[in-house]
């Protein structure tokens, strides 16, 4: 509203100076046409009363002029005084005239001695008076009249002059009430156009004042602003169009939220402002993606809590602390990085037995704020602190306490916890391959005739395999292989000869197989394969190429006579047979005893109708 004020203002201003310069401008034309109708008026008397005189003076009766001067004076309101002034000429000559037609004043006296007419505006604060002198001179042929007939003068000589008084009062009379006139009529319009303007202008004023609060709100990311106005045209079409983007902007965000939510569930901030919480989330998101996807090439295990610690003390500013890992089994702890002495707050047994910690065993954040002496295996318990607790997997947990100088910094810190956890979350996919990594360089893990896994990798790996996939949306192809009568090899040549041919099945498995795969030796003779991401075709060809291979080896027993062995395999699909790596191992197996009840020799896919009437051997 202040914006009308000020237009109503410069509108008024430029009116009352548009009358003011009328005003002035009125008042100088009037002045100078009043004084110069005055002057004309007395050029005419002045005409007037000296053809009468020389009229008078023809006709010899200039004796009564005075009544002819008193008339001009009488019948002339505008002429205060008019008086006849001789010049030294005609007074030496004629004497001084009726009433004493003599120099009055200094005017008079001017007049005679130049012969120059002498107009003057004599203003007093109660009238104005035109005085006018014109001089008379002595002409030859003026008319009918010679001069010099009668005055002993030359021509051009001035003989006398009449001096006249006119009150020219009137014209400010009249002037003023001009001017009165026009500023009534100027106020009126005044009026009249600020009244239009303000019946005009308020809608529109009420308008910005509308979208002026809608843009505030939508600055601080509320779009529920609705825009209203009584003005037609344009300024509808502004305010319809507003309110549908509005309503876009309204919706979108509210998406935008809602789907940025689901990556963050716990929501890393809360703002009023639904625009700054989406920024916030996604600089969150963009960071913690950024992190995944570096974590992700890191080489071990300690190279990604190295990039944790990193971040914990280049984003969050963190200045004590300790991260240690927890085995899950054993619940031994081990202090992996420190930034100091003064970072390690906790007693020394809780490093033999983690479930002291109140953290770890609550699986839940201790804040030493929440309540006195929270953790009682605190070195301290003046200590200020946060300890989070983090599960990787069945094996590992992680674990941080956060030390502070004072409660107000734990304060502060507490707010970066479900930010901290994010990290976390996203490390710990990563984390749990990096273990399965080092789990399957473990040599506890492989047999040693064939170098392949053995059966206590799969049992305690294969779970963990089996979420990766799941997580990922890979599969496994999983092929059971068993000899074909392979306890008559042992019966006949020996176990020996028996040990050789399960260990070039090892070789035969381990040439046929991508990296990826994996090649366990299940049982005695029996041997699972698991083909990562392979197609049904894929399967089938690395199922035959093993087959064949193996068939074609010819062993040597000793006596000089080679031998030859064939295989039966049994293969199932995860997960498109079973939701466990276990069950798919079952099928696998049911396959492989329908190929060995069917003749042998002979690769067999798991079909449904074939139920699950194999045994796991
Ligand atoms: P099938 O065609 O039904 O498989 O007949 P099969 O004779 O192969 O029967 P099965 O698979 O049950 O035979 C398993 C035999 O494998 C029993 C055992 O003597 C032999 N075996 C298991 N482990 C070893 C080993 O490490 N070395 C040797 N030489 N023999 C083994
Ligand atoms: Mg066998
Ligand atoms: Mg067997």
């Amino acid at each position: 509203m202040r914006t009308k004020a000020k237009l109503l203002f410069i509108v008024a201003i430029m009116l009352l100076g548009l009358t003011t310069a009328t005003i002035i401008n009125i008042s100088l034309n009037f002045r100078d046409y009043s004084i110069k109708s005055a002057i004309d008026k007395s050029k005419m008397t002045a005409t007037i009363v000296k053809d009468g005189l020389t009229a008078h003076m023809v006709n010899g009766i200039m004796d009564k002029r005075e009544y002819f001067l008193n008339q001009i004076s009488a019948n002339n309101e505008a002429v205060k005084s008019l008086w006849l002034v001789r010049s030294e000429n005609v007074i030496s000559q004629y004497g001084q005239g009726l009433n004493d037609e003599t120099v009055r004043d200094e005017i008079d006296k001017k007049v005679l001695e130049t012969g120059q007419t002498v107009r003057e505006i004599i203003e007093n604060s109660n009238d104005i008076t035109l005085r006018v002198t014109i001089p008379y001179k002595a002409t030859v042929n003026g008319g009918n009249t010679n001069c010099l007939t009668c005055h002993n003068v030359q021509r051009g000589d001035t003989l006398g002059a009449i001096s006249m008084e006119f009150d020219i009062s009137d014209m400010r009379t009249s002037g003023m009430l001009t001017i009165l006139k026009i500023l009534g009529i100027n106020m009126l319009f005044l009026v009249i156009v600020l009244f239009l303007l303000n019946h005009y202008v308020t809608p529109y004023m009420k308008l910005f004042t509308c979208m002026q609060d809608g843009i505030k709100k939508a600055y601080s990311g509320d779009f529920t602003h609705k825009f209203e106005t009584t003005v037609s045209g344009d300024g509808k079409n502004i305010v319809e169009q507003m309110n549908t983007l509005f309503t876009k902007m309204q919706e979108t965000f509210g998406d935008i939220k809602y789907n940025l939510a689901t990556f963050i569930p716990q929501g890393c901030v809360s703002s009023a402002d639904p625009l700054h919480e989406a920024k916030t989330i996604i600089n969150e998101l963009s960071d913690v993606y950024k992190f995944k996807k570096t974590i992700e090439l890191d080489a071990s295990k300690a190279e990604v809590y190295t990039r944790i610690i990193d971040i914990l003390i280049l984003k969050y500013n963190l200045k004590k602390f300790a991260l240690y890992e927890v085995n899950n089994v054993t619940h031994e702890r081990t202090l992996f990085f420190s930034t100091g002495k003064d970072a390690l707050i906790c007693q020394e047994k809780v490093n033999k037995d983690a479930s002291e910690c109140r953290a770890y065993r609550t699986k839940s954040v201790t804040i030493s704020t929440e309540f006195p002496n929270l953790c009682q295996v605190c070195l301290s318990e003046k200590q200020n602190y946060i300890c989070i607790p983090f599960t990787i997997n069945n094996d590992v947990s992680l674990s941080i306490s956060i030390t502070g100088d004072s409660p107000a910094e734990i304060e502060e810190i507490t707010s970066y916890i479900t930010s901290i956890k994010h990290y976390f979350e996203a490390a710990k996919p990563v984390i749990e391959s990096q273990i399965l990594m080092e789990k399957l360089k473990d040599t506890s893990l492989r047999d040693g005739m064939t170098g392949l896994y053995n059966r206590r990798f799969l049992e305690e790996v294969i779970d963990k395999i089996m979420h990766q996939a799941t997580r990922s949306k890979e599969t496994y192809s999983v092929l059971m292989l068993d000899v074909d009568f392979f306890k008559m090899v042992n019966d006949t040549y020996g176990h020996d000869v028996g040990d050789r041919v399960i260990v070039e099945i090892g070789k035969v498995l381990k040439d046929n197989i991508r990296d990826a795969d994996l090649a366990i030796r299940y049982g005695g003779e029996e041997f699972v394969v698991m083909l990562h991401n392979a197609s049904d075709e894929g399967t089938q060809e690395v199922a035959s190429k093993i087959h064949s291979a193996f068939a074609a080896l010819s062993f040597d027993v000793g006596t000089g006579e080679m031998m030859k062995k064939t295989m039966s395999i049994g293969i199932s699909k995860f997960p498109k047979d079973g939701d466990t790596i276990w069950k798919c191992i079952k099928f696998a197996d049911t396959a492989l005893y329908v190929a060995k009840t069917t003749g042998r020799n002979k690769i067999v896919h798991y079909e449904k109708e074939m139920g699950e009437s194999g045994e796991l051997r």
